[in-house]
């Protein structure tokens, strides 16, 4: 990949680079791998579906407070916080991984280990990116450095699936004063996540009069096949494959087997699309939603009676957020990823992604997510695994990453 990054930028990386402390605090990062992988394993037994996350805040509100953190508590909206003093002087930042995992309670019954690898629901998402920020703290505490900024060390509530990158955005709206965050979803050093991606997720019912299958034909429209007439216009569209955009009806629900000979009164369709565009993101639902409107009056005038009516349930609604790929604090990531991968060459930009550092972008507050990378460790499948090898590899580029965003005392200047 051919991607130059700034004087600056490179200045800094390499000044800290060659500071004993820093150098100190990545040798202490390895050595605390067994540590950081033992809280991982406790960390994943402790259940935390989205929206349950109680006992788990709870837990890593603890280990914040125990590794000496202030103002330790766990908020209103569920997330773990803790803060790292610097001198006042620096960009405040955040650190997160998220607290929730996709499974619902009473899938984890144990951690599996064998040859290296270990098996559990959420082993990975996000249950590692939490342990890592932990290792990563801790090799901070030990350089002994103090950073110019404040930084904020959260477990974030609510980022899967209806949790909708929840939790983070409720953080960020009462901590205007961030500066920066760095996000860590995943296990592994190469994936940089810069860009967000917007999602918008819905429900749509269509309404009729409903009937005998057989003894109404004729004197109503069917709401059933509004629905189907939306979704086939849907499955047409084109979109544009650069910036990404997508679209998907992932449910389609009306009737039941009781009323098979019936004309149902109601439909419903569910679907998401996706774009790194806000513009795009909201030409589709605009696409979307006249096609939802053309199909109703379709239907209705195929049979010249009964208006066939739509309404809607809203479920997720991110923006979508543009970075440059040359802010700093990407160029910041990127130097820490070739220096901790274990094939540098191997270092890539997400096109786009679903992760709490949206949440940041599309506010305009600079941000990188971490952890992602090429190895399938079926993440959101109740197979998931983590294999161990230098586990190290990705706390070292949080610590590396913190250290350039917020600043060394008597040092290094934040990069940001
Ligand atoms: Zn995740």
């Amino acid at each position: 990949m051919d991607y130059q990054v700034s004087e600056k930028v490179k200045d800094t990386f390499y000044k800290l680079l060659s500071m004993p402390e820093v150098k100190k605090a990545l040798s202490y990062i390895q050595a605390d791998a067994p540590k950081s992988i033992e809280e991982q394993k406790k960390l994943t037994l402790i259940e935390a579906p989205t929206f349950f996350e109680d006992e788990r805040a709870e837990a890593y509100a603890e280990k914040l407070k125990a590794l000496g953190l202030s103002d330790v508590h766990v908020d209103e909206f569920k997330n773990a916080v803790g803060v790292l003093k610097g001198n006042g002087s620096g960009p405040v930042i955040m650190v997160e991984a998220h607290l929730d995992t996709v499974f619902p309670k009473g899938s984890v019954k144990e951690v599996v280990e064998k040859d290296g690898v270990l098996y559990a629901p959420g082993i990975v998402d996000d249950t590692r990116g939490l342990a890592v920020v932990l290792s990563a703290l801790r090799g901070l505490k030990e350089s002994g450095l103090s950073t110019l900024g404040d930084i904020y060390f959260v477990g974030t509530a609510r980022e899967e699936g209806m949790g909708a990158l929840g939790g983070m955005e409720d953080f960020l709206k009462t901590h205007p004063e961030l500066n920066g965050t760095i996000s860590v979803d995943g296990a592994w050093t190469e994936g940089i996540t810069f860009e967000a991606t917007g999602i918008q997720t819905y429900a749509v019912n269509f309404y009729g009069i409903g009937g005998h299958a057989y003894g109404a034909f004729g004197q109503m429209a069917n709401p059933l096949h509004a629905a189907a007439r939306a979704v086939a216009k849907i499955a047409d569209f084109q979109v544009p494959a650069s910036p990404r955009t997508t679209f998907c009806v992932s449910n389609f629900h009306a009737g039941n087997d009781a009323g098979i000979h019936a004309i149902v009164p109601k439909a419903t369709i569910k679907f998401n699309f996706r774009s790194n565009s806000e513009e795009e993101l909201m030409k589709l639902k605009k696409r979307i939603f006249d096609a939802i409107q053309e199909a109703c009056d379709e239907e209705t005038a195929r049979w010249g009676k009964d208006t066939i009516t739509w309404d809607y349930e809203h479920y997720c609604d991110i923006h979508a957020g543009n970075q440059d790929i040359h802010a700093p604090i990407v160029e910041a990531a990127y130097l820490a990823a070739k220096k901790c991968s274990e094939d540098p060459e191997k270092v890539y930009f997400s096109q786009g992604g679903s992760v709490n550092g949206n949440r940041s972008v599309a506010r305009g507050i600079p941000a990188v997510t971490l952890g992602g990378g090429l190895t399938d460790t079926k993440c959101h499948n109740l197979e998931e695994f983590y294999p161990m090898k230098d586990s190290w590899r990705l706390p070292q580029e949080v610590l590396l990453m913190i250290l350039m965003a917020a600043g060394v005392e008597g040092r290094t200047d934040s990069i940001l």
